[in-house]
């Protein structure tokens, strides 16, 4: 007999676990619009406290830095609870890939336990990644996946998958209210230009003049999303009253061969970078899109950013920021700067 998770009073207050990260610090700014008091909690291992720096001053918001592996203070009251705290880019996943694992399955026991412990809802970040190098395509959410468990890549694919398998089994055997966004090929402002996916790559090659690094034939395919997109699917995918209880692919279905991206990135730069083409990594996926229909008629979401627009922000920003000088900053600077507002008191308890 399943036992029910616990309900608690309204707190009003969401927790962002990976909040720091380049998509968790646009949720973290989304939900303080929205009005919810934010608890950011992370361990800086690939944030960059500049991704909070506008919120650094925002009463409702506040910072733990902790790793989700530990485990997690129980004064902690929340009535929701994203998970995203993983390091997402294989060059990242791949430094410390025991970590890597542990991460997606200690991490989310820990905060499924306290979703249960607070009768919270609770959104996983899952991936595109949980279909491996796929035999079908488009993705839809009913195909199982073709993932080799002993890969290079399985410390991430396979602790998604393992924490698909824990969300679900908390939602059936104590009735945790859990949803599970698979998120395919995001990218837009705030990427490190050091994480080495191809978004961030091809700009920062292109604006420094250096040669685009292409990976094999350059034939496999990527569909890209931009950010702010990316987070209102999330965003509905927890806001809608009714558990879809089935995993939701959400993504931008506009399809690119690597050899057209940057052929795109060139045009939009005005770069005369040659391109260079390297050893594909083992396990790369030959294609990738993902099927929206569920995004579409669940949450009633599609993607509104084309490629185009979203590579001519993203480059934009790049430019701006000065690629090179971020670099050195976010290498540099030491990612502990943990700064407490009066909002933690509550949210803590
Ligand atoms: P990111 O690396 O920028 O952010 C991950 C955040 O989690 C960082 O702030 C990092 O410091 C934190 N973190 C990592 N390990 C942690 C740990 N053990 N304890 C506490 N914090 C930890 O990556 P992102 O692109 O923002 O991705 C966020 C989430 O979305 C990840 O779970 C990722 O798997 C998922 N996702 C992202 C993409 C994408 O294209 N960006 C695609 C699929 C899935
Ligand atoms: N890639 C590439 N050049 C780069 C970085 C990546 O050709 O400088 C390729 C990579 O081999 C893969 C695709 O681009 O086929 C997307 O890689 P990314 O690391 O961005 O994401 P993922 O492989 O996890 O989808």
């Amino acid at each position: 007999m399943p036992r029910k998770a616990r309900r608690s009073p309204a707190t009003n207050a969401v927790l962002v676990a990976g909040g720091a990260g380049f998509l968790g610090s646009y949720l973290c700014e989304r939900l303080i619009g929205e009005g919810w008091r934010v608890v950011c909690l992370d361990s800086f291992r690939t944030g960059a406290s500049e991704n909070l720096r506008p919120l650094e001053r925002e009463p409702r918001f506040s910072l733990i830095e902790a790793d989700v592996c530990e485990p997690l203070p129980s004064s902690i009251k929340v009535d929701r609870i994203f998970n995203l705290a993983c390091p997402a880019s294989p060059r990242h996943y791949q430094a410390d890939p025991i970590h890597t694992l542990l991460t997606s399955v200690l991490g989310a026991r820990n905060l499924l336990d306290l979703a249960r412990a607070n009768g919270a809802r609770l959104v996983q970040a899952s991936t595109s990644e949980v279909y491996g190098d796929p035999d079908q395509h488009p993705q839809r959410e009913t195909y199982w996946g073709n993932v080799n468990p002993i890969g290079i890549r399985a410390c991430y694919d396979e602790g998604k998958r393992a924490a698909e398998t824990l969300c679900f089994d908390y939602m059936r055997q104590h009735e945790v209210d859990v949803r599970v966004a698979r998120i395919f090929n995001t990218y837009g402002p705030r990427m490190r230009p050091d994480d080495g996916r191809i978004v961030s790559n091809l700009i920062v090659q292109a604006l420094k003049g250096r040669p685009l690094t292409v990976y094999g034939t350059g034939e496999q395919t990527r569909s890209f999303c931009f950010v702010t997109d990316l987070i209102d699917g999330l965003y509905r995918l927890m806001d809608i009253e009714a558990n879809p209880r089935a995993p939701i692919n959400i993504g931008n279905p506009e399809e690119y061969t690597i050899n057209e991206l940057a052929r795109l990135v060139t045009e939009l730069t005005g770069s005369a970078s040659p391109i260079v083409y390297e050893p594909l990594p083992s396990d790369d996926p030959q294609w990738r899109r993902p099927d929206i229909t569920s995004a579409r008629t669940v949450l009633g979401w599609s993607p509104s950013t084309s490629v185009r627009q979203g590579l001519a922000a993203t480059i934009a920003w790049f430019n701006a920021a000065n690629a090179e000088e971020r670099e050195r900053g976010l290498a540099l600077r030491p990612m502990g700067l943990t700064f407490r507002t009066p909002a933690i008191a509550g949210a803590l308890g």
